[in-house]
């Protein structure tokens, strides 16, 4: 006979996977569910065509935390994918983060002085500043405003950036150097065999079992019976009934296309035109480093999020954080723990999402054995 679980775990996606794993290792014996038909949450990927397409967007990993890189290199080999930013305004292609390859392709600037002085001749001093236009338009001039900022922000959270308060914008990261790398954190790369492997390695375990297309809101009063404790992940006002109102999201829609050649020879190309319809193309075999000849592209086109669509970024303004720590304070007291991107309502990277994990996992297990020792 099973032995009685001791938790549910509702998503496997990054957070429920890397929790399971080490409860499992901890000797807790779990459930995970997904109402998807799939494990891996956003990070899943499938092949097509022999190339790992990501189908909830492109994914790129990186992290600064050795003990994330560590504890997720036992489940896969990570490749040595660097990600380059690039964008694309009308007929010409920019390097981003902004740095000295982006001035120079703009400006002609060969050094960071003359980069530095063009850069503050452009600039515009706003008295007030106080919304996202004015106040890059002041940090960085129109020019750049209007291929980084202006049609990139309205598409991605269906605003005009003069809605949005200049709060929001904490800084416009430029880098005075040639370094035209996107992140600067010592650990990236792309698991080797796809991301589904990685979750497939991550969830096999004797004391873990897996059940895909279960929504918890199906088997909630069921699943409260059968398990010491839950594990949440998915959105936590749905959690709630909505009983403080509706969180924002923003969703997205992908078209994929399969084709011959390379069609634009990097992963990622976003558009900054606002007469664009889509932010970004992804070119998926660049990401595995793949020359074949089939390649598979997808378009992306940010959203309305309605009921039945998919949540994808949590909209963290004032009134939505302000929604939040209600259900936050009332999830303190909930027979349940709250994790990863939708159960608390942040834009969190798959590394953070790991370290959540890991420090939620580090919180009951060690305690517990401490208290154990101690005994
Ligand atoms: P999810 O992956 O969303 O998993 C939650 C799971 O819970 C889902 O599978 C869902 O089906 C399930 N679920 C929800 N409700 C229920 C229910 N009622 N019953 C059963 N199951 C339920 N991060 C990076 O580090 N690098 C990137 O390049 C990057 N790119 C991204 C691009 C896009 C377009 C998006 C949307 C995100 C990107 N991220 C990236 C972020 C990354 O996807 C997240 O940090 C990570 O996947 C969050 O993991 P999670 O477990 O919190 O959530």
């Amino acid at each position: 006979m099973r032995r009685p679980l001791d938790y549910v775990i509702v998503g496997a996606g990054m957070f429920g996977s890397v929790f399971a794993r080490r409860a499992a290792e901890a000797g807790r014996n779990v459930l995970v569910i997904d109402r998807r038909s799939h494990i891996a949450g956003n990070c899943y990927s499938e092949p097509v065509s022999g190339i790992e397409v990501h189908r909830y967007g492109p994914h790129i990993f990186h992290t600064n935390s050795p003990r994330v890189w560590e504890f997720l290199s036992r489940f896969t080999e990570f490749n040595h994918y660097r990600h380059r930013g690039l964008v694309r305004y009308d007929q010409r292609l920019f390097s981003f983060p902004i740095n000295l390859c982006t001035l120079h392709q703009l400006w002609g600037v060969k050094t960071p002085a003359e980069a530095q002085a063009k850069l503050d001749s452009v600039r515009q001093p706003h008295a007030a500043a106080d919304n996202v236009r004015d106040w890059v338009v002041s940090q960085v001039g129109e020019e750049l405003y209007d291929i980084f900022v202006r049609g990139y922000t309205t598409k991605q959270w269906g605003r005009d950036p003069a809605e949005l308060p200049a709060a929001i914008v904490r800084r416009i990261p430029i880098r005075w150097t040639w370094n035209d790398f996107y992140f600067d954190d010592a650990f990236q790369g792309i698991p080797v065999g796809g991301y589904t492997r990685m979750f497939e390695n991550l969830l096999d375990h004797d004391l873990i079992r897996v059940e895909t297309d279960v929504d918890f809101f199906a088997y909630r009063k069921e699943l409260a019976k059968v398990a010491a404790l839950t594990v949440y992940t998915g959105k936590i006002d749905e959690y709630f009934d909505y009983r403080f109102g509706e969180l924002e999201y923003r969703s997205l829609r992908f078209e994929t296309k399969s084709l011959t050649g390379d069609f634009q020879g990097a992963a990622i190309v976003n558009y900054g035109a606002a007469d664009v319809p889509y932010t970004r193309v992804v070119e998926h075999k660049h990401f595995a480093l793949q020359t074949c000849e089939p390649t598979v592209i997808t378009y992306e086109y940010p959203q309305k999020y309605t009921a039945g669509s998919e949540a994808y970024y949590p909209v963290r303004d004032e009134r939505n954080a302000a929604i939040y720590e209600r259900y936050r304070k009332l999830s303190d007291a909930a027979p349940v723990l709250f994790g990863g991107r939708l159960g608390t309502y942040q834009y969190y990277d798959m590394h953070q999402v790991a370290g959540q994990a890991l420090a939620m996992a580090d919180r009951l297990f060690e305690a517990r054995s401490e208290v154990r020792r101690a005994a």
